[in-house]
């Protein structure tokens, strides 16, 4: 069974999640899934998935014409509360039973992990989707982002996707994945503090200060449309990382008006496009950087962010927790732009 354990130093939570390896010398990098027909995610194996939590289709399309599946993950980080034992929660408590307090604690993981399988067909890039394909894997985004209100002991949901075997996916076939916890990050609790700082000083949202320091700078800028503004932070963590942010800054993704996200779907594809035609096809991720579940403060506001996987995280980044980028983001920027 899975556990958060929250280490005693940086309140970070940490997933113990043994069943996602079945034994140890299975973990090493493996090659992504390949022969379509093994493939759990391509039409027609539909049985090979736990049973489907949504899906998607062409308005009128019969239900096996589907675009887009909701399913729970097979082999969980978390699982919800209800499917866990009972007698687990009483286990929770202190990290270490003869420890003191203040140690950090421990808990049974529960929370939600979805996998949103964004095609029928065996393709690996979020690029290679269809119009219709990249707008119903962002409703899907939406929708089970808005479900997650009905559970009150979560707290927190990341949906991201993870592309190539360097960027973390397993499986090769085109999907995302979304990870709710009954735990906020400590990250994200400092953000909310310091933005919440920032609007009690000058009584504007971070995100839209930093957005029109980016705007009036302009160097860093890929792409402003009504709506939206796509940059390279000028401090980003990652060689040619990219923000997609509102113009007009909302805390979270799973409000948004339905045609800023049909807008956001194809921002996500063009920027996906250009870090494929520039940078030799490598590996990325993208995640929804959003308020927490329930959360009406407006400190903090919703935001995609992507990055390709150029650098490696190596010692000083595990270490001190600072990046080293080696490509300035003003430099990234006139790549992409
Ligand atoms: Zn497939």
């Amino acid at each position: 069974m899975s556990e958060l354990r929250q280490d005693p130093f940086t309140d970070r939570w940490v997933i113990i999640a043994e069943n996602r390896v079945d034994r140890p010398q299975e973990f090493m990098p493996r090659p992504a899934q390949r022969a379509a027909l093994t493939c759990p995610f391509c039409r027609g194996n539909e049985a090979e998935t736990p049973e489907e939590v949504a899906r998607y289709g062409a308005p009128g399309a019969a239900p096996a014409d589907w675009q887009v599946r909701v399913v729970p993950n097979k082999f969980p980080a978390v699982r919800p509360a209800a499917e866990i034992e009972k007698a687990a929660f009483q286990t929770a408590g202190p990290l270490y039973p003869t420890g003191t307090s203040g140690l950090g604690r421990r808990q049974p993981a529960s929370g939600v992990h979805e996998v949103i399988v964004e095609s029928p067909d065996h393709v690996a890039r979020f690029s290679e989707l269809s119009d219709l394909q990249i707008e119903l894997s962002f409703a899907a985004y939406r929708d089970r982002l808005f479900a997650l209100q009905r559970e009150p002991q979560l707290t927190y949901a990341l949906v991201f996707k993870n592309t190539g075997v360097d960027a973390g996916a397993s499986l090769e076939h085109v999907h995302s994945q979304l990870i709710a916890l009954p735990q906020t990050p400590p990250e994200v609790q400092y953000e909310l503090t310091k933005a919440g700082e920032h609007l009690a000083l000058h009584g504007n949202p971070l995100m839209a200060d930093v957005l029109a320091a980016e705007v009036a700078d302009g160097r860093r800028i890929l792409i402003a449309t009504d709506a939206f503004t796509v940059y390279c932070p000028a401090a980003s963590r990652l060689p040619f990382e990219t923000w997609i942010v509102p113009r007009r800054p909302a805390p979270r993704f799973e409000l948004e008006a339905p045609e800023m996200i049909v807008e956001a779907a194809h921002l996500v594809r063009d920027v996906v496009v250009r870090f494929e035609e520039r940078l030799t096809r490598p590996a990325h991720n993208f995640w929804i950087h959003s308020a927490p579940i329930g959360d009406e403060s407006g400190r903090i506001h919703w935001r995609i962010e992507l990055a390709p996987r150029l650098a490696t995280m190596a010692g000083f980044e595990f270490g001190s927790g600072c990046f080293i980028n080696p490509i300035a983001p003003e430099v990234a920027a006139k790549h992409l732009q």
